[in-house]
């Protein structure tokens, strides 16, 4: 399948927003990614061509099968087709700069190849309400999560985002990060995996270019 635009959620764990001292939000808080910012999860990240900080946010990404607009849960529920991680790579001080300006955020998250996404696995039910995340850094525990702790559950996001932008086959909707984001280093050994009580689900890696 041709990837189409990424749909993304901000702040969507509580213990992630009061880290970067922002507020939790009542309604979930979206933007979107334009197809040009996927990349293969495993492509080497290069750091060095921004000015700003490139942080990491390792986040559930899931693969949308049919068309959704104001779309209930049922709906909603049936439309994801596959399951599979990415990067949400932001340029922190610059979004910090543009936040403060008032002003989008576009150039923070948006550049391209800011969304490394892994292959995805088929969504033969799975229970999305458990899904576990994990982000190892040289082999240190950075990020792990779960995706009982969503403020807004994926299936409730898509009917959400379905309100303000058509979701087509082939979009991917990034599911917000949990704590633990931070700055990427010249090179970083990344190892990310989601699992369920049943086991392993998917593991991937890559290295930030030295
Ligand atoms: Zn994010």
């Amino acid at each position: 399948m041709k990837y189409s635009k990424v749909v993304c959620i901000g702040r969507n764990y509580a213990e992630h927003a009061k880290e970067l001292n922002n507020p939790v939000p009542s309604e979930p808080l979206l933007f979107i990614k334009p197809a040009d910012t996927l990349v293969p999860f495993e492509d080497p990240i290069a750091v060095g061509g921004h000015s700003c900080d490139v942080h990491y946010e390792l986040e559930i990404a899931v693969l949308i099968g049919k068309k959704l607009k104001n779309a209930d849960a049922v709906d909603a529920s049936t439309a994801i087709d596959a399951v599979g991680l990415a990067l949400d790579l932001t340029l922190r001080d610059l979004q910090n700069q543009l936040k403060a300006q008032g002003h989008p955020w576009e150039k923070a998250k948006s550049f391209d190849a800011s969304c490394p996404v892994s292959a995805f696995i088929p969504n033969d039910n799975l229970d999305l309400t458990d899904l576990h995340l994990a982000l190892t850094i040289n082999g240190e525990l950075r990020q792990s999560g779960h995706s009982s702790q969503m403020l807004t559950p994926i299936v409730e996001l898509l009917q959400y985002a379905s309100r303000f932008f058509t979701l087509n086959p082939g979009d991917v909707v990034l599911t917000g990060t949990p704590a633990g984001v931070g700055v990427l280093n010249p090179g970083d050994q990344l190892n990310a995996s989601l699992a369920n009580k049943q086991g392993q689900l998917l593991t991937v890696s890559t290295v930030v270019q030295a």
